[in-house]
């Protein structure tokens, strides 16, 4: 079953073409990862199913639902940004249960649903510290909670793990990976890592200067480079 489907997209700033005429679906449950160098036009396709940025033309659908004009809160689709966002006065808890605070969810599920999601992520001991009191890793860590807090249909990640070391990116990669095939959420996944792509990935969708260059699993793309 297809989740998510972008039907001719396309993309201007100006006389900019970021997007051009762009296709792509995902199955239901899938890991997408969305490859290509800077100014590709990666972020502007996140942006676009997240609803934060006006789409020139084309469709976007959840499920057979065409959601262009819906606003972000509407769209059942999660983002996680590569600088975390997160509300600096705000503790751990506060931050995670945000979106489900603007939701107007009861404080006792709220509660409940950020502890679950904090122990998930092994950061359910870290409830009352403030942002500038954590790890990079940590951060992360809260920045995904918020998102998987909502339950959404769809999650989608830009660069989320790009900040990191090294170390903590092989990691996060793989615990990453196991959390959605846990939880078995549709993911829009985007990467400028090609070795992060090929590790994560069901299928790889890469761009270049706006266009949809090849959509495969990672075994296709790697043979056929
Ligand atoms: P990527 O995420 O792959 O780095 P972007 O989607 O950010 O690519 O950018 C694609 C193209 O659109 C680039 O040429 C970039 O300069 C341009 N662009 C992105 N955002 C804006 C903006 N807000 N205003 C004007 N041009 C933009
Ligand atoms: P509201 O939805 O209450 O009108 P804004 O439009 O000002 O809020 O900001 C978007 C949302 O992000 C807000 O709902 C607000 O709760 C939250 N927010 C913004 N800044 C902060 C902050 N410093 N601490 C906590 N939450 C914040």
């Amino acid at each position: 079953m297809v989740a998510l489907k972008i039907e001719n997209v396309w993309k201007y700033y100006g006389d900019t073409v970021a997007v051009r005429d762009l296709n792509l679906e995902c199955d239901d449950g899938e890991f997408v990862c969305m490859l290509g160098p800077s100014g590709c036009g990666k972020s502007s396709t996140m942006r676009m199913l997240a609803g934060l940025e006006h789409i020139s033309s084309g469709d976007i659908l959840l499920g057979d639902r065409r959601i262009n004009d819906l606003a972000p809160k509407d769209r059942d689709i999660a983002m996680v940004f590569e600088n975390y966002a997160l509300y600096p006065h705000k503790t751990v808890a506060e931050n995670i249960g945000n979106p489900l605070r603007l939701a107007k969810v009861a404080k006792h599920e709220i509660r409940k649903r950020v502890q679950e999601a904090a122990d998930l992520l092994e950061i359910g001991h870290l409830l009352d510290r403030k942002p500038m009191e954590l790890s990079g890793g940590q951060k992360q860590r809260v920045a995904i909670g918020r998102v998987i807090v909502r339950q959404p249909q769809i999650y989608l990640f830009d660069e989320p793990i790009a900040h990191l070391d090294a170390k903590l990116r092989a990691r996060m990669r793989s615990e990453l990976k196991h959390l959605q095939q846990h939880l078995g959420v549709t993911t829009v996944y985007v990467t400028h890592d090609q070795l992060e792509a090929l590790s994560m990935a069901d299928r790889i969708a890469v761009m270049h200067e706006g266009v949809l260059q090849q959509f495969g699993t990672p075994a296709e793309i790697y043979s056929n480079p």
